[in-house]
């Protein structure tokens, strides 16, 4: 029997809504993730496709579940909503996986909830199939993120602007605990609950804070630096999240709640593609900017915890703050020197990423091959690489001093090779193949595309003949200019 441990539920009873799924007509089972099942330690082995279905549409719920929707607040492109919460998510539950983490597992499309105002806490199809696609892809790119666990349709339609075939998606995450979550009780003035959940954050994701001469600022600092890490890897794939709102901002460090989020094709610094994001608030590079200013908001809400004194807590979180803008540029070198294939620091390697990346840009060059074929060329194979740009006299100029850069490093060429192909990816989820997969599904009832790419994008580092298709950029017609959110 799946032994369930529901900490998040233990909690005080402001901090959730007990609310159960609502059932669905015939729910049909997509997807499911058997191998991360067997990591949760799920007795699901024996169970068919019917009966995996109605677990996770909701129908069915297993024992030890207690199902409840999280409440948590946000600020939404710069503008505080004192309650948001779970409107259209339902936690099952936490489980302790076999190597001992402890895993959320939530339904998603699972149907009303106190916190759901005038939404229908339905998912259409489409954004359940790409929260799979993606999820899994920022897995196998080694990129912290919630996982995929299963996706089912419903037999039902939900009404958008106009009516689509509905599903559930469920999804395992560290913890869904958001920036939001702290402001949802720093908006109360509720400080006793700030403290709980302060607690039960550093039990879950920091322990090493426990031992820290002040406990909740190590706290700070730790969600501050994972957030660091993560936007980092992120800029590294050209990722784009899409909608960075505090209550989209996992404490855990994991990449969550990917709505309208999308990969960079060709490298446009300041490219968005969600439909909602008119003023290009969550752009690719203000991402890290965005993640800096969430971390603020945070720290707003510990400030009561970090010192009685006023002053004194402001000024800790200045320095976490402080710290986010100092390392955040010497992270993100790091991570584009590692796409050169640089192990050893120089003066000039900025300026030698930087020229390449305007060389990307002017070019308009796609991101995620660029960078692949600069492997080829590493390997002396370089006209792949120097036949994407059209100003070849510049790239061959900035070829002949990365050339000269990387002969001044000590690894062995051949290492080095092996790294840039593990840190440059060939395969990404690339936005128009997921537009055509949600069409197949959507329109035709066809999975088949789901599944092919679901196979492709688990070897991000490889380059097999069987999915080049995913590798190629779109062509002019099938170019993806707008995402659109979960809802
Ligand atoms: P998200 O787009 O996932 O960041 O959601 C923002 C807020 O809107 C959260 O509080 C969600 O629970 C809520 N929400 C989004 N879609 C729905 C829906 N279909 N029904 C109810 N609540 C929703
Ligand atoms: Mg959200």
């Amino acid at each position: 029997m799946t032994q369930f441990d529901n900490s998040y539920a233990r909690l005080p009873e402001r901090f959730t809504a007990a609310v159960m799924p609502t059932q669905v007509k015939a729910p049909q089972l997509i997807a499911f993730n058997k191998p991360l099942a067997e990591e949760l330690g799920l007795d699901l082995a024996d169970a068919d496709d019917a009966r995996l279905a109605q677990i996770f549409s909701g129908n069915t719920i297993l024992q030890g579940s207690e199902p409840l929707a999280m409440a948590y607040a946000g600020h939404q492109f710069g503008g505080f909503v004192p309650q948001l919460g779970d409107g259209r998510a339902i936690l099952l539950g936490e489980v302790v996986d076999t190597s001992g983490k402890r895993r959320d597992i939530q339904l998603k499309g699972s149907g009303r909830t106190p916190f759901s105002r005038r939404g229908d806490g339905r998912a259409a199809l489409g954004p359940v199939l790409r929260e799979y696609i993606v999820s899994e892809s920022m897995y196998a790119l080694g990129i912290p993120a919630t996982r995929a666990l299963a996706a089912v349709t419903t037999g039902e339609r939900v009404q958008r602007e106009t009516g689509l075939p509905g599903g559930v998606f469920t999804r395992v995450a560290a913890s869904h605990i958001r920036v939001g979550t702290f402001q949802f009780f720093a908006a109360r003035e509720d400080n006793e609950a700030i403290k709980a959940l302060a607690d039960h954050v550093i039990d879950r994701h920091y322990p090493d804070a426990r031992q820290a001469e002040n406990p909740y600022l190590a706290m700070l600092q730790g969600i501050a630096a994972h957030q660091l890490e993560l936007i980092a890897r992120w800029l590294m794939v050209g990722f784009i999240h899409g909608v960075m709102n505090t209550d989209n901002m996992a404490v855990s460090g994991e990449t969550i709640d990917f709505g309208p989020c999308a990969f960079l094709d060709e490298y446009q610094p300041m490219k968005v593609f969600s439909s909602i994001d008119a003023q290009g608030r969550y752009a690719y590079n203000n991402q890290p900017g965005i993640a800096q200013w969430n971390i603020a908001r945070l720290a707003e809400c510990l400030l009561p915890l970090l010192d009685e004194n006023v002053e004194n807590a402001a000024e800790m979180a200045n320095g976490v703050l402080a710290d986010f803008a100092k390392t955040f540029p010497q992270r993100w070198l790091s991570g584009f020197r590692q796409k050169l294939g640089l192990d050893t620091q120089e003066d000039d390697d900025e300026a030698l990423v930087q020229d390449l990346l305007e060389q990307i840009k002017l070019g308009e060059v796609d991101f995620t091959l660029a960078f692949r074929r600069l492997c080829d060329a590493a390997e002396g194979n370089v006209e792949p690489f120097r036949s994407m740009f059209i100003d070849l006299h510049s790239i061959d100029t900035w070829l002949a001093r990365w050339k000269e850069r990387a002969g001044r490093e000590v690894t062995l060429p051949k290492e080095r090779l092996v790294n840039m192909r593990a840190t440059n990816p060939a395969i990404i989820p690339r936005n128009h193949r997921i537009e055509e997969l949600i069409a197949a599904a959507v329109e035709d009832g066809d999975f088949e595309p789901f599944h092919d790419m679901l196979k492709a994008i688990a070897k991000p580092f490889e380059e097999l003949p069987e999915f080049s298709v995913y590798m190629q950029p779109p062509m002019g017609h099938e170019r993806v200019f707008r995402t659109f959110c979960g809802t």
